[in-house]
């Protein structure tokens, strides 16, 4: 099993990106795109309905993906200042080990 050596810079960019994954709901509602690091689609958040969040125990929504219903989705606002699907697969790769 080989695994690309990520770059200090990448990781950086990769965990603060996950964080954004995590009691999402508003971000990902005020952004233009958003994508998903599971199925690594990148699209409209207006496709995103009420039944795809989940209501954390603080009150917080966190946002799972219309396309695979993981919850792996994230806008390209903050951290994430380049989302595009390269950037998707080295989170994929990160966190789900593909
Ligand atoms: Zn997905």
């Amino acid at each position: 099993m080989s695994q690309k050596k990520l770059q200090d810079n990448e990781l950086v960019k990769i965990k603060a990106a996950h964080k954004l994954s995590f009691k999402n709901a508003e971000v990902i509602k005020a952004s233009n795109l958003c994508g998903c690091f599971h199925c690594m689609e990148i699209y409209d958040p207006a496709i995103i309905t009420a039944l795809d969040y989940k209501t954390e125990a603080d009150g917080a929504c966190t946002v799972f993906c219309p396309k695979c219903g993981i919850d792996a989705v994230i806008s390209c606002s903050n951290a994430c200042d380049s989302l595009s699907t390269k950037f998707l697969t080295e989170m994929n790769q990160y966190y789900f080990g593909f």
